[in-house]
């Protein structure tokens, strides 16, 4: 089986998200191989009118019905973007909820019907094609848009979206914080609550974009282990929870128990075999096994990262400065001495959290044209925007991850709008490189440190017994870039 990518939780136009649906499904086939987009469709428990919320009822309602218009048109152009082996489409739409917070359906099916329930039971049990229904934001205050894990049905839901512009739910000392306007995230209602209450589901992660970006980089993506790709092969994976969430890097993962991968529920004795292997895309800073909620195993940065030979992972960073209208970029990489193996991009759309009463945007706000426009063993060209950063805190750059085989004397050449920066590996190993494109708060362009091979892998082996009837074992992997990835728990009753 492979590692597939995509975003299963974003929204645009088609309710009262911003950017077009067309544009959304070309950002998607850019940097991921499946995708849902989601209508906003149905709150059954929203407030009751009062003057305050005038306009937030208002845009809900809005959208609701905007998407119940053209929800046979959506999903028609939806069904036309899914191309077997190249790009995998589902379709799905999305519930709030007070009571049990909000979730997305997702179906393999052009049938799929908008329905308005009570509950998330409600609501599956009158759609008459396959379905799941997703939690999401899960960590949010109970009754105030967080999950109710005590009504949580892994049976319709096998995964849970742990991660997402909204930040991390896993738990309430998890990195990335909720920071949106619907308030704090409540340890009761964390993924980690959800897995001590014992529930069983799977790890997933998506941007919940609100302009049309799917797969933005840093908001959230899903990794699947799947047979192929077709749209059969990743819905089989996604009931079965084969699935990991990461915040924006495809940080490769296998983790197995006796050779069944994560999201496994398995019967198995004592001296089971647990295997573990990272592939990051920045130098690990460290490696934990859950076992039963609490860190069982941990591996540290410090032990890895001994050897300083290649292959190399370099990312090329382009953005900042104080363009709000955006910055285009046209960008080469030429490589000397050596040899490109692989290219990871991480292009961001704008975002756009909610309609506010003075916003408006064009279906075209992220009509951006980012993409790679050639590539060869040594080279690689590609066209970007980026934005003004937001704030000091919150970075709208562009990236490209080159995996490199070489050499110290390899040397990288960027060339970008005219202006050139070189580096050799040997003196990436050592410090990253930044090049200005201009003077006072112009872009940057930044070659960050080459990160050798030794400091991107971790493969462990371990054998362990039984502590309870059914030990859960996930594994969280951190990066030195607060890039993370969460690999669903593999679930192992006693024999
Ligand atoms: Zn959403």
């Amino acid at each position: 089986m492979q590692l597939y990518w995509g975003d299963i939780h974003n929204h645009c136009d088609i309710s009262y998200g911003f950017g077009g649906l067309e544009n959304a499904l070309l950002a998607a086939r850019g940097q991921l191989d499946f995708c849902a987009i989601t209508g906003h469709a149905t709150w059954h428990d929203i407030h009751d009118w009062r003057p305050e919320i005038d306009f937030l009822i208002g845009f809900h309602r809005r959208g609701f019905g905007r998407l119940a218009e053209q929800w046979a048109e959506v999903k028609a152009t939806i069904e036309r973007a899914d191309q077997p082996g190249r790009f995998v489409t589902l379709q799905s739409y999305e519930a709030h909820s007070r009571q049990y917070g909000d979730h997305h359906v997702l179906s393999p099916s052009a049938d799929l019907a908008i329905i308005e329930a009570p509950s998330p039971q409600a609501l599956l049990a009158q759609v008459d094609v396959p379905a799941i229904i997703v939690p999401h934001h899960v960590a949010y205050v109970p009754g105030y848009r967080g999950i109710a894990w005590d009504s949580f049905d892994p049976q319709l839901s096998p995964i849970v979206e742990v991660y997402s512009k909204h930040g991390s739910g896993m738990s309430d000392d998890s990195p990335y914080p909720y920071l949106h306007t619907m308030g704090a995230r409540d340890g009761r209602n964390t993924v980690r609550a959800g897995l001590a209450h014992g529930k069983r589901f799977g790890f997933a992660a998506s941007t919940d974009h609100h302009a049309g970006y799917p797969g933005s980089y840093g908001d959230g993506r899903t990794a699947v282990l799947a047979d192929a790709l077709t749209r059969e092969d990743i819905w089989s994976a996604l009931l079965a929870a084969r699935t990991y969430a990461v915040t924006g890097d495809r940080i490769a993962c296998a983790f197995a128990v006796d050779d069944h991968p994560f999201g496994s529920q398995i019967q198995v004795g004592a001296h089971r075999h647990i295997h573990l292997a990272v592939h990051g895309c920045d130098a690990l800073d460290r490696v934990t096994v859950f076992k039963n909620n609490r860190p069982w195993r941990v591996i540290g940065g410090h032990e890895l990262g001994a050897s300083q030979s290649g292959p190399y992972k370099v990312r090329i960073e382009l953005g900042w400065g104080d363009k709000q209208g955006g910055y285009s970029w046209d960008a080469e990489a030429r490589v000397s001495d050596g040899t490109i193996l692989g290219i990871e991009t991480c292009f961001r759309g704008q975002s756009v959290l909610a309609p506010t009463p003075d916003n408006d945007h064009p279906s075209d706000i992220n009509a951006l044209d980012n993409r790679i426009l050639a590539q060869g063993n040594d080279t690689v060209a590609w066209h970007c925007i980026t934005f003004k950063n937001p704030s000091t805190l919150h970075p709208a750059t562009a990236a490209l991850i080159l995996e490199i085989d070489g050499d110290a004397k390899t040397c990288i050449e960027v060339l970008a709008n005219g202006r050139s920066l070189r580096a050799s590996v040997g003196e990436l190993l050592a410090y990253s490189q930044g090049m200005h494109m201009d003077e006072w708060s112009s872009e940057c362009v930044l070659l960050h440190r080459a990160v050798p091979r030794s400091a991107l892998l971790c493969e462990r082996d371990w054998y362990d017994d039984p502590e309870t009837p059914c030990d859960a074992y996930d594994v969280e992997v951190r990066q030195h870039n607060l890039q993370m990835a969460w690999v669903s728990p593999i679930y192992c009753g006693s024999v």
